[in-house]
């Protein structure tokens, strides 16, 4: 176990050693009611002792440059180290975001808000919409900038709308934007085929929806076939379709949501378009519209002018204002320019054609030990039930601790939550066959201790730093300090 830095602290032990301050000291200055009486309980060690510290913590962490990271509905795939470099360049890096435009040092930004510029206009390709914007920090609230896109539009036509449709299987986010939005949200059930059930969404429709919210390919990682039905239906009670485009893996260089008829979608960059992530963030939620939703969108525009110059552009009368502060989250923005421009059109679709081929490779491969509960092929993800092995007292959680101790990250379990005892897995396209051979073997062999040795299963994991822990007591009654 390693301790804690504050466990390794000796008395007088110091990591550099300055030397005596030659300029007069400031300390004075500062207001005796302010200063400390005791010195701050640092802890006292070498510089050795503190690298050799964070390197081992760092040796905890478990992620996708170490191990297979299968973890469904987000996207965690290698992505290349040029995107890194790239977003690191000083160019870039060093900018302060209130730096003039153009004239009196706008040659420093120029370069900035050609990627702004650029990437949008690949991603309005990309996704088959007139317009991007960049600003969102998040995949939720790119969602939150969209449904306030949404309503502004039904405000402006002065249409009195207050609902909006989602299916059961969508991610958790969809029905909390739509209620901070100020919509109230009406659930549609996913027929045995696990997508939206046609019949209920019609039942459900009237003259007061202000829209519908899909995810295609779905959370079950199932082609929502009736798309272009729904999107006709919607707007013929002039409601507006909202595209969770939040894992674009299956569709990128193959499908647009544009031509399927939607009028706003959002991209997860941070998932399908090269930024790692996990812990939290950093994201960009890129948001797109068709040509009359134009006027909707948040400010500040990034526009190119006559000359060929860049600037941002803040008069939009109708835009809903600001989503978030300055331009979004430019290094997350910045990875997927260059991911895109590194991969152009048939990477693009070389990467999707590949990540639905690795998920049905898994599926086909664990068919005959665990529940698929729907039909046919899956896309970018698929998603299977640990009923069978419930049978014996397992559970997906114990199959998820189970595969820590084989040195995998355990799939997405318990969601979505229309599949009893879910597990769900997103290889990505960037798996080798034999890391799949291995992750399926693994699978293959906790499924034959589920029914031989189940109890050996429920004290996993037992390799790693940390053990099973009681996830109620660690929420309710968190340890936060020494
Ligand atoms: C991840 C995800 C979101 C939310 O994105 P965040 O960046 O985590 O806010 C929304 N919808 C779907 C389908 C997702 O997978």
């Amino acid at each position: 176990m390693i301790p804690l830095i504050y466990e390794m602290s000796k008395a007088g032990r110091r990591g550099v050693r300055l030397p005596d301050c030659t300029v007069p000291q400031t300390k004075a200055k500062i207001p005796a009611a302010l200063r400390r009486a005791t010195p701050a309980a640092l802890p006292e060690v070498s510089e050795l002792g503190v690298v050799r510290h964070f390197t081992n913590l760092s040796r905890l962490n478990f992620s996708v440059d170490t191990n297979f990271y299968p973890l469904g509905s987000c996207t965690m795939k290698y992505n290349p180290k040029v995107c890194e470099t790239v977003a690191r360049f000083d160019g870039f890096a060093r900018l302060h975001p209130l730096l003039p435009q153009l004239r009196n040092g706008g040659m420093l930004t120029q370069g900035a808000l050609r990627v702004l510029y650029e990437t949008e206009r690949m991603l309005a390709e990309v996704t088959g919409m007139a317009e991007m914007t960049m600003q969102p920090m998040a995949g939720a609230n790119g969602e939150l900038t969209g449904a306030m896109i949404v309503a502004a539009y039904h405000r402006r036509k002065g249409n009195r709308k207050k609902r909006f449709l989602i299916p059961d299987s969508a991610h958790g986010t969809n029905p909390a934007t739509a209620a901070i939005a100020g919509f109230s949200v009406t659930t549609i059930p996913s027929n045995a085929k696990g997508v939206m059930d046609l019949a209920a969404f019609k039942q459900a429709l009237g003259d007061d929806v202000a829209g519908v919210m899909l995810t295609s390919p779905n959370t079950l990682g199932l082609f929502e076939r009736d798309v272009q039905t729904v999107c006709e239906l919607v707007h013929k009670v002039d409601g507006l379709a909202y595209y969770d485009g939040a894992n674009m893996n299956a569709f990128v260089g193959r499908v647009r949501p544009g031509d399927l008829g939607f009028d706003v979608v959002h991209l997860n960059l941070h998932k399908t378009f090269a930024t790692p992530h996990g812990g939290g963030g950093p994201g960009a939620g890129a948001v797109g519209v068709k040509e009359p939703l134009r006027q909707f969108l948040p400010i500040s525009r990034v526009i190119k002018r006559d000359d060929g110059t860049y600037a941002l552009h803040y008069d939009e009368p109708h835009s809903i204002g600001y989503i978030a502060p300055f331009y979004g989250n430019f290094g997350v923005i910045l990875r997927a320019y260059t991911y895109l421009r590194l991969l152009g059109a048939e990477g693009l679709r070389e990467a999707s054609a590949t990540a639905v081929l690795n998920a049905n490779y898994i599926k086909a491969c664990l068919k005959d030990v665990f529940d698929f509960p729907y039909e046919g092929h899956c896309m970018h993800e698929c998603v299977c039930s640990a009923s069978r092995q419930e049978a014996h007292g397992v559970r997906a959680l114990d199959i998820a601790k189970a595969l820590l101790d084989r040195g995998f990250h355990a799939p997405t379990i318990y969601f979505p939550l229309i599949v009893h005892e879910a597990l769900m897995i997103e290889p990505t396209e960037t798996e080798a066959k034999e890391t799949m051979d291995e992750f399926i073997a693994a699978l293959r062999e906790i499924a034959r201790l589920a029914e031989e040795q189940p109890a050996t299963l429920h004290a996993a994991p037992v390799t790693t730093p940390v053990g099973r822990l009681d996830e109620v007591e660690a929420a309710r009654a968190m340890v936060l300090r020494v």
